[in-house]
């Protein structure tokens, strides 16, 4: 089971849910921060890393002495990433997708595959027993999409990890990174808190993953807060709230010194184990009912 954990606002407490989850998780588990732009699950799990390597993307590269100026390439590009003045070539790695269509295109072999660093991927273990994978974007790089493919390319390279249920912490918001983030699991946790705030985006966030055609459920984080707008929402779109987590002092605490709550306190322990019950169960569901979750 692969299980996203995402969110439409940031530090609606989506990392604490994915610490926490991955900590009680009672099979073989991976933890996967795909928040690459700002990854911080490792804050929490504090993972013994044991690989790391450097992503790169193909990007073009010209060999102008054999370019015959026919704009093969140039018209294909959709990202204006490769253009053709005149006489002239200009090739703009920064705004290249990789996708690869202008070598394919090029009928003169000018262009050749180079390369653009994306960032790192790292891996290791977290509490002895929690495989741990994470990205972090090179500063000035625009697209996290290539990044988070490249973490998930490793964990399924590292059979025992790619073996087990993998809990993956997704980017915020509604966007493109945060749609790719969620596209390999199997049931989508959006993690939310009762404030007009975190309303707005939870609906933002349900209204962008609900055409995947995913199990969705929610968790109110600082629950006590604000009003009952949530629930309200969750109750009329059937979709489950599988956890409340109380706006509480005691969390706060555990929070600021980077400690995972489900270790922290032993009664939000007992809170994770049981939406981590709940979670197997809505996988379970038969697709029927699923698909009445979404109506
Ligand atoms: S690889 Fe794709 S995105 Fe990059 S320059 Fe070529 S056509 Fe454009
Ligand atoms: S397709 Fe090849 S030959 Fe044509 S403009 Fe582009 S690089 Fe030059």
């Amino acid at each position: 089971m692969i299980v996203a954990v995402a969110s439409g606002k940031g530090g609606t407490g989506k990392t604490t849910v994915a610490a926490s989850l991955a900590w009680v998780w009672d099979r073989p588990v991976a933890a996967v921060d795909l928040d690459v732009e700002e990854p911080n699950l490792h804050l929490f799990l504090k993972p013994d890393i044991t690989g790391r390597e450097t992503a790169f993307m193909e990007v073009p590269v010209a060999d102008e002495s054999k370019c015959t100026y026919c704009r093969a390439c140039a018209d294909l590009c959709q990202f204006k990433a490769i253009s053709v003045l005149g006489s002239v070539l200009l090739t703009f790695a920064e705004m290249c997708h990789g996708c690869g269509g202008c070598l394919a295109v090029c009928p003169e072999k000018a262009l050749s595959p180079g390369s653009r660093e994306l960032g790192d991927v790292s891996w290791g273990t977290a509490g002895g027993r929690i495989g741990f994978f994470m990205g972090r974007l090179r500063v000035g790089e625009a697209m996290s999409p290539p990044l988070m493919r490249a973490v998930v390319a490793k964990l399924n390279q590292t059979p025992h990890a790619a073996a087990g249920d993998v809990i993956i912490d997704a980017p915020p918001g509604t966007s493109c990174p945060a749609i790719n983030a969620v596209l390999p699991s199997d049931l989508i946790l959006l993690v939310t808190e009762p404030t007009p705030f975190g309303f707005h985006d939870f609906r933002l966030a349900h209204a962008a993953f609900a055409p995947l055609g995913k199990p969705m459920a929610a968790v109110i984080n600082r629950a006590g807060l604000g009003d009952r707008s949530v629930q309200d929402f969750c109750l009329s779109r059937q979709l489950p709230i599988l956890a409340e987590i109380p706006f509480d002092r005691s969390l706060a605490e555990a929070y600021s010194k980077g400690r995972v709550v489900a270790e922290a306190l032993p009664n939000m322990r007992k809170v994770f184990v049981e939406l981590m019950t709940a979670l197997r169960g809505l996988a379970e569901t038969p697709p029927q009912r699923k698909a009445a979750a979404h109506a």
